[in-house]
């Protein structure tokens, strides 16, 4: 706190990302990162960059990226979005596309990065319950935009799969809501999806309200680039245009915009990579249950799982002395489970040898 400090800063409640730590020779599966490395040939793309052309700015539209994704998903490049990281491209959407003044709808139990921007551009956040099973119910969305209350919110958001849970929510779940709220914007963060689910951008030509957004921090392993991608009607994204030219004109260097395309070529090594993650998650699944533990069904590189007579942040804390890191969120109703990354198969084994001798 200070005296130069503004009261709307003062008031703010950031997000606290996972831990980082510096120590080495940790088993990190704490921030749903990738245990694999990126693509060789996105490695080889960004290593070309690194030349005398650093000295002139980047594309400030990113178009080598946005044609690798348009082509990876047969759309146009004026139906994708690029940026920093798909926090800055949810802040967009938070900041371009929702309704202020009306409540913004999301899970009591998703990504806290969500409220945050809430508070950040002045939105009034409506938290809509999961089920006793940690099931988004679409019906309690629409019904929050029925009768008396129809058009009086400000947009829906939620995770697919969700986050922290993993629970993945089925396509024709997704196009029944959009037919249900065609009046307001509906965003779909696909941070996990490449892990089992299947993606909503199918259906971003026929509903205008859709946004969907990715990441390059998981599925191709590139969290320390910051690449996040958003898809939908040309109409949402030139909302996002006017809201990043307005902010930083070059959200993606040279070097970004070069790996990340090339990740988005890469086709072959990312089915691989993220086969071989979801079969370990089979794995890390059976031990888990082995050992006692209630898993949440999961699609993403991680699992949300507790166990009924250990306590959560008890089994956190014995895993970090032996420098094994889980993330354990002290929040209502997940206080007692543990989300654990996939890593790679020697990793899940040192987890779950180190579960068991506790
Ligand atoms: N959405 C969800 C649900 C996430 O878990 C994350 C990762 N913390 C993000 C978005 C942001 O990912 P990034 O900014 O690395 O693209």
């Amino acid at each position: 706190m200070s005296q130069f400090w503004s009261p709307f800063v003062k008031d703010l409640v950031p997000y606290v990302p996972g831990e980082q730590p510096k120590m080495t020779r940790l088993v990190k599966l704490n921030t749903n990162e990738n245990p694999y490395g990126p693509s060789p040939k996105a490695i080889a793309a960004m290593q070309a960059e690194v030349n005398d052309d650093l000295r002139l700015y980047p594309d400030p539209n990113g178009d080598r990226l946005k044609q690798a994704v348009a082509e990876y998903y047969g759309l146009s490049t004026a139906q994708v979005f690029v940026g920093n990281g798909s926090d800055e491209v949810l802040a967009h959407a938070f900041h371009g596309l929702f309704q202020h003044g009306k409540p913004l709808l999301f899970p009591d139990i998703t990504y806290s990065f969500y409220p945050v921007y809430c508070g950040l551009y002045g939105i009034e956040p409506k938290q809509i319950p999961l089920d006793e099973n940690f099931q988004i119910n679409i019906a309690d969305y629409t019904r929050e935009n029925a009768g008396a209350n129809k058009g009086k919110i400000g947009g829906i958001i939620f995770p697919n799969p969700n986050a922290p849970t993993g629970c993945l929510l089925p396509l024709a779940a997704i196009e029944q809501l959009l037919k249900q709220n065609t009046d307001t914007v509906v965003l779909v963060d696909e941070a996990y999806i490449d892990f089992g689910g299947e993606t909503a951008i199918a259906l971003v030509n026929q509903y205008p309200n859709l946004l969907v957004t990715q990441t390059l921090s998981k599925s191709r392993s590139l969290a320390g680039l910051r690449v996040g991608i958003a898809v939908g009607h040309p109409d949402l994204i030139e909302a996002l245009e006017r809201i990043k030219n307005s902010f930083n004109s070059y959200p993606l260097d040279r070097v970004a915009i070069a790996g990340a395309a090339a990740a988005f070529d890469d086709r072959a090594y990312f089915d691989d990579t993220c086969q071989r993650v979801i079969d370990s998650r089979d794995t890390v699944v059976a031990g888990l249950e082995q050992l006692g533990f209630d898993v949440l069904p999961s699609a993403a590189n991680f699992v949300f799982a507790r166990h009924p007579q250990k306590d959560a942040g008890e089994l956190a804390a014995a895993l970090r002395e032996q420098g094994i890191i889980v993330r354990h969120f002290k929040t209502p109703r997940i206080a007692q489970f543990l989300r654990i990354t996939i890593g790679t198969d020697e990793q899940n084994q040192i987890l779950l040898d180190a579960l068991k001798a506790l």
